[in-house]
């Protein structure tokens, strides 16, 4: 698209969550197309069978603090293939754009010449609050969304993991839902920050690990309980704080949530005025 004319292309494009059926029908038809698929851990097995037997697969998975495969030869690799002449379909969860490095992959196309274009995805938070009927917005409850990213790189000293880089004090505005990505690792630290910063220990917080997918699983806890309740959860989960995560479905909860979860304050339900 924006090269001369290489017959090769990088389609940067969103999986979603995990539950096939949450795809974009054009994310379909590309993976369909596929002559190379490259994806990492985060993609379910049903949505890599969609693409033809005949594709070549490439696994670049990583874990935290184990890359499998460093972003800049990722970068690279997609570039040279599509270089070869190949439609070769990067797979990524959620959407591309959102905390997924779609970006550095877009732009590494575009400095190689090779063309490209993003097929955009359901982000996580999107697929967690609509399985647990938590709205990211909510009139009289939440005015705006904030998406941040709990990553810290690991503290050798501490042993454990060190602090997200965030504007904590914008972030405890009440009637405003932050939603973290990554924040597992984190999530002492975050709520010790947010509640120091000025926002409730009785916030509403959500957690939900593989949302949209047979094994979804979720608790209700509050941002003083946070830490406790994320030790039950692992990747990849993400949290939903702030007052809408009260209006979670918790008839859904799994008998593992039943760490932290206090009762839903009446008061957040009533009528918005
Ligand atoms: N691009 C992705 C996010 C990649 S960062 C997106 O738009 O969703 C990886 C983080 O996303 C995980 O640590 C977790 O916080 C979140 N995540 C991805 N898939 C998830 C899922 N099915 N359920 C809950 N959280 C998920």
């Amino acid at each position: 698209m924006r090269a001369p004319s290489a017959a090769g292309k990088v389609w940067l494009v969103g999986a979603g969550p995990g539950d096939p059926e949450l795809l974009t029908i054009k994310a379909h038809r590309v993976l369909q197309s596929a002559q190379v698929l490259v994806y990492d851990r985060l993609i379910s097995q049903a949505i890599l069978d969609l693409a033809p037997a005949s594709a070549r697969r490439l696994y670049v998975g990583k874990r935290k603090s184990n890359h499998s495969v460093p972003q800049g030869d990722l970068n690279d690799l997609l570039a040279a293939l599509a270089g070869e002449g190949l439609n070769v379909v990067r797979l990524k969860g959620g959407d591309p754009f959102m905390f997924g490095r779609g970006g550095e992959e877009m732009l590494a196309c575009r400095e190689a010449g090779v063309p490209w274009e993003v097929v955009p995805g359901v982000s996580a938070a999107l697929a967690a609050s609509a399985s647990a009927g938590a709205p990211l917005t909510h009139r009289g409850l939440a005015q705006a969304v904030t998406f941040v990213t709990g990553h810290a790189a690991p503290d050798q000293t501490a042993g454990g993991f060190g602090e997200p880089d965030l504007d904590w004090s914008a972030l405890a505005r009440a009637n405003h839902t932050v939603v973290v990505y990554m924040g597992l690792s984190t999530a002492k630290v975050i709520s010790a920050r947010l509640i120091a910063a000025g926002r409730a220990p009785t916030t509403p917080v959500l957690v939900v690990e593989n949302a949209s997918q047979s094994v979804e699983r979720r608790a209700l806890t509050t941002l003083a309980g946070l830490a406790e309740a994320a030790k039950a959860f692992d990747s990849p989960s993400i949290l939903i704080i702030g007052e809408t995560a009260a209006l979670a479905d918790t008839a859904g909860l799994s008998a593992t949530s039943s760490v932290g979860i206090e009762a839903v304050t009446p008061s957040l339900l009533e009528k918005p005025a």
